[in-house]
Parts: C-alpha cells; sequence; structure tokens
C-alpha cells in the first residue's frame, strides 16, 4: 500500500514473465482465473513440504500444526471479507458453494433438519428471484432447486447493454420471494449491483439473498456482515490462489439451521446405525477430507491482498477499465455490453466486433501474446439477450500495467482491418 502502485508488483508474478508467440504475454484473462505471487505458491509448497498431514483428529505434533495453519487461514480469509470464522466453509469452488446452499434448501424442502430447519422449507408457489445477467453457476442450481420443489424461478430482465436496476427487481420481487441470487459484480457486463437495496427489498417479503461475490472479492473491499447478505460465495482461483477451493460464506445461525446436503465423515457428532447428529458450522457443510494445502494458498493470497491494499487496487482497476473502456469506444465495429461511461464499471470490458467471430478475434489477439476470454462466459441467457452468442472480454488485475492496456487496445484496433473488414 502507500506510494507503492498495484502494478509494481507485477515482478512477483512469474507467469507473467515470458513470451507468447513471440510476443511479451499480456494476460488480460484474471476473471476466469488469476495468477499467483511467488508467496502463495511458496507457502502451498512450504506447507506440503514441511507441515502436510489430515487436520483435526491427528494426535500427532504434525496434523496439530496443519490444523493451526488451516484453521489460521480461514481465520484470515474470514476478515478478508468482514466474517467470522465459523461462518466461512471451504468448498471446491464458487460453483460447489452455490450449489451446497442450494441442496441445504432443497433437503429442508424434503422435511429434513427438524424444527429449525422447516423456516427454508419451499412449497409449490414460491418463488426464486434471479437476473438474467447471471453466470450459470448462479442460475442451474436454482433452476434445479425449482424442479425440485415446484418453486418457481424468476428472473430481473436486462436491458440491451446488459443492466438492471433495483427498481426492475422490485417489480419482481413478491410476497412469495423467498430467496434472491444475483451477483455482486458480473463477468460481462462489470456492472456493479446495488447490494444494500437488494438486501432491503429482500427483507421487505422475509427473503433469503445470495451473494456470488467471485468477480468482488478478489478486486474491492467486502464487508459481507454489513452488507447484510444471508449467504456469499467465492472462488480462490480468482484471487491469487488456487484451484480446487471455494468459500461460501453463510450467517453463523442460518448455517447452523440449515441441514446439510452432502454428508460423511468429519461433519458429525454422534452416528448411529440410523441416525447421525451433525457439527455446527462451518464443519456442518465440509464433508470429508479438506482442500488443506490449498486453504492455506489462499491464506497467503489474502495476506497479499490485503498488504496490496485492496482499495488501491480497486483505484488501479478503475483506472485501467476506464482506459480500456474509452480506447475501445474509438474502435470502429466494436459494440461494447455493459455500463457507459460515468457508470461504474469493474474491470473488464466485453465487446462484439462486427463481422469477426469472438473466437477469430480471440485467436488473433492470442497471436500478439495477448490472452483474453472469449466465447459465452457462461451467461448464455445474457448473450442471447443481448443478440450475441459470443464476445471477448478483457479483464484486468492488480498486476496489469497501462502499457497491457495500450498493447491491447493496438492490436483491437487490428482485429477488422486484419480480417478485411
Ligand atoms: N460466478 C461468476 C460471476 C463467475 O465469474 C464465476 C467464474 N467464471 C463463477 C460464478 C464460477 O466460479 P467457479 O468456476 O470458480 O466455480
Amino acid at each position: 500500500s502507500g506510494t507503492t502502485s498495484p502494478a509494481d508488483l507485477r515482478a512477483d508474478f512469474p507467469l507473467l514473465d515470458q513470451t507468447v508467440n513471440g510476443h511479451p504475454l499480456v494476460y488480460l484473462d484474471s476473471a476466469a482465473t488469476a495468477q499467483r505471487p511467488q508467496v502463495v505458491l511458496d507457502a502451498e509448497l512450504e506447507f506440503l513440504e514441511k507441515r502436510n498431514a489430515a487436520v483435526h483428529r491427528g494426535a500427532h505434533t504434525l496434523a496439530a500444526e496443519a490444523t493451526e495453519e488451516f484453521e489460521g487461514a480461514r481465520e484470515a480469509v474470514a476478515r478478508f471479507v468482514g466474517a467470522r470464522a465459523d461462518e466461512i466453509a471451504w468448498q471446491s469452488n464458487a460453483t460447489d458453494a452455490l450449489n451446497t446452499i442450494a441442496f441445504a434448501i432443497g433437503t429442508a424442502s424434503r422435511g429434513r433438519g427438524g424444527e429449525g430447519a422447516r423456516r427454508f422449507a419451499l412449497q409449490p408457489g414460491d418463488e426464486l428471484v434471479v437476473t438474467e445477467a447471471e453466470h450459470h453457476a448462479n442460475l442451474i442450481p436454482w433452476q434445479e432447486l425449482a424442479a425440485q420443489t415446484g418453486a418457481v424461478l424468476r428472473y430481473v430482465p436486462v436491458d440491451e447493454d446488459g443492466l438492471w436496476t433495483i427498481d426492475e427487481l422490485r417489480a419482481v420481487v413478491t410476497e412469495k420471494t423467498r430467496l434472491i441470487a444475483f451477483a455482486h459484480v458480473s463477468n460481462v457486463t462489470g456492472m456493479v449491483a446495488p447490494v444494500a437495496e437488494v438486501v432491503r427489498v429482500a427483507a421487505s417479503v422475509g427473503a433469503l439473498t445470495v451473494l456470488d461475490a467471485c468477480q468482488s472479492a478478489p478486486h474491492r473491499p467486502l464487508e459481507l456482515g454489513a452488507l447484510g447478505v444471508d449467504f456469499a460465495a467465492f472462488s480462490a482461483h480468482k484471487m491469487l490462489g488456487p484451484t480446487g477451493l471455494g468459500v461460501l460464506y453463510g450467517k453463523r445461525e442460518l448455517l447452523n439451521a440449515l441441514p446439510p446436503g452432502r454428508t460423511g465423515g468429519s461433519m458429525i457428532t454422534t452416528v448411529t446405525m440410523d441416525h447421525a447428529e451433525f457439527l455446527p458450522a462451518p464443519q456442518r457443510f465440509e464433508a470429508g477430507t479438506q482442500p488443506v494445502s490449498q486453504a492455506v494458498a489462499l491464506g497467503a493470497a489474502v495476506g497479499y491482498l490485503t498488504d496490496a491494499g485492496v482499495p488501491a487496487i480497486l483505484d488501479h482497476e478503475h483506472a485501467l477499465a476506464a482506459r480500456l473502456y474509452d480506447g475501445l469506444s474509438s474502435i470502429p465495429g466494436l459494440r461494447l455490453i455493459g455500463p457507459g461511461a460515468g457508470v461504474e464499471r469493474a474491470g473488464l470490458v466485453s465487446f462484439d466486433v462486427a463481422g469477426v467471430h469472438a473466437h477469430d478475434a480471440g485467436q488473433y489477439l492470442d497471436s500478439r501474446g495477448i490472452a483474453v476470454r472469449v466465447g459465452h462466459h457462461c451467461a448464455q441467457p445474457l448473450h442471447r439477450r443481448l443478440g450475441l452468442t459470443a464476445s471477448v472480454r478483457a479483464s484486468v488485475y492488480l498486476y496489469n500495467t497501462v502499457d497491457d492496456v495500450d498493447v491491447f487496445l493496438e492490436a483491437a484496433a487490428g482485429i477488422r482491418p486484419y480480417f478485411g473488414l
């Protein structure tokens, strides 16, 4: 923090120092997965070399050390997102975390979980609300839950830029709404949702809120407790951490009342041949052996992000996003998706290139050493609404520089000419 600009930390990321197709790599795909600084790689390796053991059960020294480090990582992640450690459950990824919530509500709807779980049970005709801009990970689990319970899935429509407003949400929410699931930051449009207002709308009808924080937790200060959402999900690999690890946040009282959808070892107190009692959160949502070295690495990653300064990272990304937006806006034949000038946009820009398929555009950029994402970005309904099957997405993180953006913009200006347009 202080006088160091986030991009000065670029040298901490070994992967970025390479050439691709004869050009210095310009990595503009951090919204898909982020690169890891050496300290995160080292933290995981050092754990594996010195302290790796099964956590929570062993009577031996290594097991105790591993447990301490594993739980320390949980505390670090909890602090990072403004939560308590027992409100953070490890999952395989954000998709898994969202499924865990849906499974738990489905389990309660089948009458499991006793008295305390009854309030989560869905009845035919109850309503679940999402937006038309959701990532498939925050759409399909709710489709499945609706299909299994007879609940109805409703959605907040987006406009021709892929945006929605709180008034449109209000128009969809009714007394029957039991849950509202929405992305904090869209992985396609870069729109930032009005979280506090959504929470107020949900509270007015007694609905639960589920925040998909995949594109916010890595990039902006996040205080989940203060925001008041009931549940949230995010992935370690988008925030300088490893793959195979996601985070489920839930208000403690809710997590403890929900019946786990997945059961087995490490999540029980007493088991007989016909019954089991479950541990409180977070263990009740952590059946089986956990991704221990990965959690340790995520602990190191949030330490690194905190040292870099999350507000400084956000400022840096806003500046790069504005440069991306302005530069792309001035290129003929590009259609930019998402918030216009003057409206907050997270560190990404998706666009359509008239007359050129997104995959061809992506290949052209790759031939210049530039890594972007092409396709529907796991948001087919959104693309359908925009009249597109695919788009090109450039996304930035703390290690990207003005130079990265300028190299990309120059190449982007060459896409249509290259294809003879
Ligand atoms: N939601 C959003 C908004 C995302 O960007 C992503 C990752 N592309 C996910 C959910 C799913 O994350 P994961 O694949 O790590 O589970």
